[in-house]
């Protein structure tokens, strides 16, 4: 998943990357609201950290305007101990939820694997799709309870097919998502990830649907 973090405190954004790119996911980190509100609008992010206490433009504010141009994604906003007046004003914005700082960054995983488990309907942090099992806690995967070894953009490229499972993503789609802003997009390296996840993975779990991408399938299911 690729999530974006807007967070003024270098020390803490420094974490929050660290943390969250150790977790498996691509991570894009902005110091102000002006710089984070735009990377949210244009950018496919997948969840957002948002601190509120930010300069140039507050954080409420960025939320507000990405939820009036019908941006949805999650977004976790980070709240100054104490101030229970900031949490409500959040979730009026449209924050899914909320941490008061100083947190674990523990359970601020916690919480970002329970929003993101929410995008693609999942019940819990162990994904399946047939002989496949990913833990999104433990940013491992099973496949027919053996573990797998993968690289961090093969991990990467598999929790985005798995966290929506019979979706055809396109080439762009994929680089869109794995690839954080200003990296060089290019969408022939994402057929070379592929092909080699693809070799690492039971026959049929990635099938590719002509002139439109690729989708993770059960091969039981779909045979
Ligand atoms: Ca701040």
């Amino acid at each position: 998943m690729r999530i974006l973090v807007v967070e003024d405190d270098p020390v803490l954004r420094q974490q929050l990357h660290d943390a969250i790119a150790a977790a498996g996911h691509t991570v894009d980190t902005a110091a102000d609201g002006v710089e984070g509100h735009y990377l949210g609008d244009v950018e496919a992010v997948d969840a957002v950290v948002l601190d509120l206490g930010l300069p140039q433009m507050d954080g409420l504010t960025v939320l507000r305007r990405w939820r009036e141009a019908g941006r949805q994604m999650p977004v976790l906003i980070l709240t100054a101990r104490a101030a229970w007046h900031e949490k409500v004003a959040g979730m009026d914005a449209g924050a899914d939820d909320y941490l008061a700082k100083p947190f674990h960054m523990e359970e601020l995983l916690a919480r970002l694997r329970a929003l993101l488990r929410r995008l693609g309907a999942h019940s819990s942090a162990q994904w399946q799709c047939g002989p496949i099992w990913l833990d999104t806690a433990q940013a491992k995967v099973l496949i027919n309870g053996a573990p797998l070894a993968l690289t961090s953009h093969e991990f990467k490229l598999l929790s985005l097919l798995m966290q929506r499972k019979e979706h055809v993503f396109s080439r762009t789609e994929l680089s869109e998502h794995l690839y954080p802003y200003d990296s060089d997009r290019d969408s022939n390296t994402i057929e070379v990830f592929v092909a080699r996840l693809r070799k690492k993975l039971p026959e049929g779990c990635i099938t590719t649907v002509r002139g439109l991408g690729y989708k993770l399938v059960d091969p039981a299911v779909s045979a």
